[in-house]
């Protein structure tokens, strides 16, 4: 049952095979065995995920269940759920108690789905490796000696491990395709603006979308089926029609034009994760895809203008933690600009005073023009670089990273060299644009490679039918760590 797909645990539920609250507990039983070593989890809470689940059987026993209803989902600790503590990775929100559901949450919530728990993620979202997370590293279910990526580092463990059937992440870099690809789950980040961000902790609002993570594009189609859809409580919700993201999904790709970029394949890309990538372009040249080789001229700038602008948001949006309002404040102080110093210094991680630092500085009158405004001009050539590309492809291919998963404490005191393991995703949420990945095999060391795919603005369906077909004829996706 653990490696059941959605629609089989969905007709399991209809069928009256299993109750919701069967299906919770032994997914919480798994958490409970797991756990312990794998930390993909920051907070459980069966007695609350078992009423959920109740209400989901009162649901389905009327009839009146959908997709999702009864299903467990494990959320990130990023979206805010009412009642449940919502740290955000860090001691700064380490006793928030959230007031409030996210958009994200809220429509789960409608959907009948139960929350399993929230999952581990690297502090307020910044980092590759999960690290950074005030509760502690987690480890990658193929090999506890190898990172799970990050930022979504947890809810990708959990698929993975198994102990959650679907789970939730954010991308403002990479956080949802790159812990899939090195944990070897399906993760997809949405076009910019299709997610509402309500509920979600800011960290870089122009580029931070959140997007499901799970085995397969077709689980993925039916999550964002639910996730996605206007709030007019995000300003930047986008309010378009309501699609259907699996109505594609059985499409063949004969005539498919896929777009390589040549930046992609170049210096930098390890062996064995290139090797993989190209056995996948193959799967896919049988299956009726062309290739055409492409250029994204501006890949280089894609990691400099991000380390300018995703700090220049978080060190405002993280301005609102001054231990007045809510979450950390420092136990002692002598008056209120104290209070600040010594709550912001003890509740915050050196990753993210080391981006307040640097968003402070490139904003302040003196620099702004030459880091801040420059970088902005820079993102609009790289959305350019895309906008040509896609008049000769369908979509973009290419690695989700450079390397499989590297060891734990391997890039921890060398920020640029964990900087640079985002190098093929970046340039994606600079632009705005939709990017998945999905599981197309192993590297030398036995840890798993993400294939990368790229849609054009709104090409989510697409993106998922091109994913779908592929998980059709190879089995990647249904590999399971031996835990
Ligand atoms: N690794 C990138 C960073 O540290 C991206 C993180 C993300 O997508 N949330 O900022």
């Amino acid at each position: 049952m653990i490696n059941s797909s959605l629609k089989q645990l969905a007709a399991q539920l209809a069928a009256k095979k299993i109750s919701s609250r069967e299906l919770t507990q032994s997914y919480l039983s798994r958490i409970e065995t797991l756990n312990p070593d794998l930390n993909a989890f920051i907070t459980v809470d069966a007695e609350k995920s078992l009423m959920q689940a109740d209400a989901a059987d009162k649901l389905l026993a009327a009839g009146l269940g959908g997709v999702l209803t009864g299903i467990p989902i494990a959320q990130k600790d990023i979206f805010c759920a009412q009642g449940w503590r919502t740290t955000c990775g860090s001691k700064m929100l380490g006793n928030f108690i959230a007031p409030y559901d996210a958009n994200v949450i809220e429509r789960f919530n409608v959907a009948g789905a139960v929350n399993l728990g929230k999952t581990n993620m690297d502090e307020f979202a910044m980092g590759s490796s999960n690290e950074t997370s005030h509760f502690g590293k987690v480890k990658n279910p193929w090999d506890k000696l190898a990172v799970p990526g990050g930022s979504s580092g947890g809810s990708a463990a959990a698929v993975a491990a198994r102990m959650a059937p679907a789970a939730t992440g954010t991308d403002t870099g990479g956080s949802i395709r790159q812990p899939a690809a090195l944990t070897g789950i399906t993760g997809i980040k949405p076009t910019y603006g299709v997610v509402s961000r309500y509920g979600m902790i800011a960290f870089a609002s122009s580029l931070d979308q959140g997007g499901p993570m799970a085995k397969s594009a077709e689980d993925c189609a039916l999550l964002l089926n639910t996730m996605a859809g206007f709030d007019n409580r995000d300003s930047t919700s986008l309010d378009r029609p309501v699609e259907d993201y699996a109505r594609d999904l059985a499409q063949p790709l004969n005539g498919l034009k896929i777009g390589l970029p040549k930046e992609y394949f170049a210096e930098g890309l390890a062996p064995d994760v290139a090797q993989t990538i190209e056995a996948a372009i193959t799967e896919y040249k049988k299956l009726g895809a062309q290739v055409v080789e492409i250029s994204l001229p501006n890949t280089q700038l894609s990691i400099p203008v991000y380390y300018v602008l995703a700090p220049a948001e978080a060190s405002s949006n993280l301005a609102r933690y001054d231990g007045v309002r809510y979450g950390y404040r420092a136990p002692e102080y002598k008056d209120l600009t104290d209070m600040y110093k010594k709550t912001r210094a003890q509740g915050f991680g050196a990753e993210v005073k080391r981006r307040i630092l640097i968003g402070t500085y490139v904003l302040s009158a003196g620099y702004y023009d030459a880091y801040y405004l420059k970088a902005q001009k820079l993102r609009r050539l790289i959305a350019q670089d895309f906008t040509d590309a896609f008049k000769l492809c369908d979509v973009i291919m290419g690695p989700t990273t450079p390397t499989t998963a590297f060891n734990l404490g391997e890039k921890s005191d060398d920020p640029v060299s964990m900087y640079l393991s985002d190098i093929y995703t970046i340039a994606v949420n600079l632009a705005g644009l939709p990017g998945m990945s999905i599981p197309v095999g192993f590297g030398a060391n036995g840890r798993p490679v993400g294939l990368q795919i790229i849609g054009n603005y709104f090409g989510e369906a697409k993106m998922l039918n091109v994913a779908h077909q592929y998980q059709l004829a190879t089995d990647w996706h249904q590999r399971m760590p031996i835990l």
